[in-house]
């Protein structure tokens, strides 16, 4: 008897810090793409900004960690981690498909506002050979998408899909924002890594 393809979701990130649109995103696409998992992968610290620009890598890993660790779909990858310089995503599928050899089938998520810049991304072409992706609607982002996967042809068509997710207007930089404010991040990150950001001081 054959088997099905496995099916690994990656939701790649600066996760500066992980939120609640970020966990919903990833368990929408898992349940309608029937993902056997969902792998956080936690951006390196990017060697061209000033490192006072983004959190340490090591907090937001041990932050994505604790965000997903109720889910036994979610898993953390420190892959982008290990490595020096720059991470490409091309880099990292690459990597994976080394790890879970060439039968498993890789669904990238991103936000709607990520697909508009995918034609930049390094190695575009042959990355879309070697995954697909999942563009969640974000609010006002839904007509990027469609000029995207025009712009890419058949390939684009094929190896860019759209799924409409619950709309949820957060992001991690009205997040940082909040807390700088003295607001309250409450319900938008989950507890463990609303208690984190205040034990570590992160965001003051
Ligand atoms: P920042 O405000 O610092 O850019 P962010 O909230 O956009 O942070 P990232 O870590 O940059 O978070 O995003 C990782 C991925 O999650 C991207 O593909 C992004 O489009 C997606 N994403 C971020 N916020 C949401 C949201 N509220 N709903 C759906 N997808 C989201
Ligand atoms: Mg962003």
């Amino acid at each position: 008897m054959a088997h099905a393809k496995a099916k690994v979701g990656i939701m790649g990130g600066t996760f500066d810090p992980i939120h609640v649109g970020h966990l919903v995103t990833a368990e929408a696409v898992r349940i309608e793409y029937k993902l056997d998992k969902v792998l956080f992968i936690p951006a390196s610290n990017p060697p061209h900004k000033q490192e006072s620009m983004v959190t340490p890598a090591i907090h937001r890993y041990i932050m994505t960690v604790m965000a997903t660790y109720s889910n036994p779909h979610f898993f953390v990858s420190g892959i982008e981690l290990e490595r020096s310089g720059p991470s490409y995503t091309v880099d990292t599928v690459r990597g994976l498909i080394d790890c879970y050899g060439a039968s498993t089938e890789f669904y990238f998520i991103t936000g709607a506002d990520a697909v508009k810049d995918l034609p930049s991304w390094q190695e575009i072409d042959q990355l879309l050979d070697l995954c697909y992706f999942v563009a969640a609607t974000r609010p006002g982002c839904i007509s990027y998408i469609d000029q995207v996967i025009k712009q890419f042809g058949v390939k684009g068509r094929r190896s860019i899909q759209r799924l409409a997710t619950p709309e949820l207007e957060i992001s991690s930089t009205d997040i940082r924002e909040r807390i700088k404010k003295g607001r309250s991040i409450k319900y938008i990150v989950p507890e463990s890594v609303e208690d984190y950001i205040y034990k570590e001081g992160l965001y003051r």
